[in-house]
């Protein structure tokens, strides 16, 4: 058996696409709301039965593969990659199927992880300080963190004794090239190291934080560059070990700091991932909507007073997040998430029950720093501050409801504040949001789809099928085999069965009823040969054009008798 071939006798589509979005069952099958485009109901479809997956709207579809291969935005020979950890089978490494520049940069970046963490098993003091921090040992190996120690050149020489090459350690960005002179030297030295995971567990890049006495010049925290692998607008750390815990929870909990995060883990927090306010994309909130609508904001003491955090509020405002501020003191709890965790984990479950929506907060915020008889002035400051996060939620009738509280706080007429409301610039300026992306989809090709899926659903009409339809009429190559006399128990090749499977799975879910399916392949016949027609019109008038101009009058009658019975047969249709 093939690899392919034993990987998705593994794997379950549902599963694999579990990973990444969140699914309901319908019927026999699953549905959730597309992750290639935008929208409200479902058109996403997935079928245990028949291991496929496809979206209604975007009319795309496939197998395992190709939906990693989609929602990561790579090519085959990295999904084969991701979905072969999966299942647990081993593939060559020597195997040209995936020996693509992207797995050479997984393989460096996995191999580094393993040394780093060899280097902190022999470091007694980074282990002891780790766990003075209150980390267990296995919290530390859950979360492959490792030691750097201080040579120039360690790890580099490590990965080119075994094999990789120079050029790959710097696409890797673990190494960079010396100022003066030749050669190269390690990017991270005398450093505790925290892997960067991405969605599938795959090691793609490092923060490196620095231990012993801190030195000048040096950062605090070193990271590897944006590389081929990592991208660092899309990476949500942690949220690997999270995304099923988010979705179990239906609730995201955002920390700043890794600290924080592997202190939410260990604790038993694993619905947290670790974004810092100053770093929240727009790429951040799209993965995250796949798991959860509902959004707490841990990021520091004073949330929203900073213009980082609040940006990051009003993005996710934007995105439809139900969003929630933990609030703590820390002068009594501790500073950070990692610190009170620390300190009292029951307390850290005290801060999430008490996290306030983002409104609310908004609201207690503004209005308790003025006092109870408000000025003009404190009136105009409050209206100011509060109507740019009223303006930025998206939903109406929210919307009207923060209006009229505000108005009646202010005493003010609900009015005004709409007027006012208007007059704010929407939106923070230079933040654009995605527009919304629908793949093309063809109409001819759908038609074709839905006609074979027809016949190869009701085999009882396949006949019908042969003696008004032919080859010819069909615009897309791969569907052509399936006009002839195709049954299911006659499909051999894996291919065909699949695209079988497929064209008959699209049918189902159009939910045509059974004494309505001759009609149906009536309509797609009639519409297929009216395209068909038309094309051949366009093609006989540029003949005749061309016959004209040569001055060869019997083509040109020729093609004119030609056109006037195409004419015919096309009136014909429509009068049928
Ligand atoms: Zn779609």
């Amino acid at each position: 058996m093939s690899p392919i071939d034993e990987i998705k006798n593994r794997l379950d589509v549902v599963e694999v696409v579990e990973g990444y979005i969140k699914l309901k069952k319908a019927g026999k099958d699953y549905k959730a709301n597309c992750p290639f485009h935008k929208e409200k109901n479902p058109s996403f479809f997935v079928s245990p039965s028949k291991q496929i997956w496809h979206c209604f709207s975007c009319n795309i579809g496939g197998d395992i593969f190709s939906f990693v291969q989609k929602i990561e935005g790579i090519d085959f020979p990295e999904a084969l990659r991701i979905l072969a950890k999966k299942a647990g089978v081993v593939l060559k490494k020597e195997d040209p199927q995936i020996r693509s520049q992207r797995n050479i940069l997984y393989e460096i970046c996995e191999e580094t992880a393993d040394f780093f963490q060899k280097g902190l098993v022999k470091n007694k003091a980074v282990q002891d300080y780790l766990k003075g921090r209150g980390l267990k040992s296995e919290t530390i190996k859950e979360f492959k963190i490792g030691y750097a120690n201080n040579d120039w050149d360690s790890l580099s020489k490590h990965l080119t004794e075994i094999g990789y090459k120079t050029a790959d350690i710097e696409k890797a960005g673990l190494i960079l090239k010396k100022e003066k002179g030749n050669g190269y030297y390690d990017r991270f030295r005398s450093r505790i190291m925290f892997p960067l995971q991405d969605l599938n567990g795959q090691v793609v890049g490092f923060t490196g934080r620095v231990f012993g006495p801190e030195k000048e010049n040096v950062g605090k925290y070193v990271n590897t560059p944006e590389t081929l692998i990592y991208n660092k607008s899309r990476l949500a750390y942690g949220l690997d070990k999270a995304k099923m815990e988010i979705r179990k929870k239906d609730q995201c909990i955002a920390v700043e700091g890794q600290m924080d995060l592997i202190m939410a883990h260990q604790a038993g927090y694993e619905n947290t991932i670790a974004v810092s306010g100053t770093a929240l994309t727009v790429d951040h909130l799209q993965i995250l909507k796949r798991y959860t609508e509902n959004l707490v904001f841990s990021f520091d003491a004073d949330t929203g007073g900073e213009g980082a955090t609040k940006r990051a509020i009003a993005l996710a405002q934007q995105f439809e997040f139900n969003l929630k501020v933990a609030i703590w003191d820390p002068a009594d709890d501790g500073k950070d998430p990692a610190e009170i965790i620390g300190k009292n984990p029951k307390k850290w479950e005290q801060v999430l029950e008490n996290s306030k929506p983002i409104m609310e907060f908004y609201f207690e915020n503004t209005i308790n720093k003025y006092p109870k008889n408000l000025s003009v002035d404190h009136k105009r400051e409050i209206a100011k501050e509060l109507l740019l996060p009223i303006k930025n939620i998206v939903n109406v009738v929210e919307q009207a409801h923060w209006l009229q509280i505000l108005a009646s706080k202010l005493k003010i007429e609900e009015k005004t504040l709409i007027e006012a409301l208007r007059r704010i610039k929407s939106r923070e300026e230079g933040r654009e949001l995605p527009t919304e992306h629908f793949a093309e989809r063809s109409r001819i090709k759908e038609i074709e789809e839905i006609l074979l899926g027809l016949a190869l659903k009701y085999p009882e009409h396949l006949e019908y099928l042969n003696k008004n339809f032919y080859e010819s009429l069909l615009n897309t190559e791969e569907l052509k085999k399936f006009v002839k006399n195709v049954r299911m128990d006659n499909i051999k090749s894996e291919e065909d069965k699949f695209l079988a499977n497929y064209l008959i799975f699209k049918v189902e879910h159009l939910n045509i009823e059974e004494k309505e399916v001759l009609k149906e392949m009536d309509f797609c016949i009639k519409t297929l040969k009216e395209i068909f027609l038309k094309e051949e019109l366009v093609k006989i008038s540029l003949e005749m054009k061309e016959a004209e101009d040569a001055k060869k009058q019997d083509e040109v009658n020729k093609l004119k008798e030609k056109s006037c019975k195409i004419i015919d047969e096309l009136d014909q249709l429509n009068t049928e």
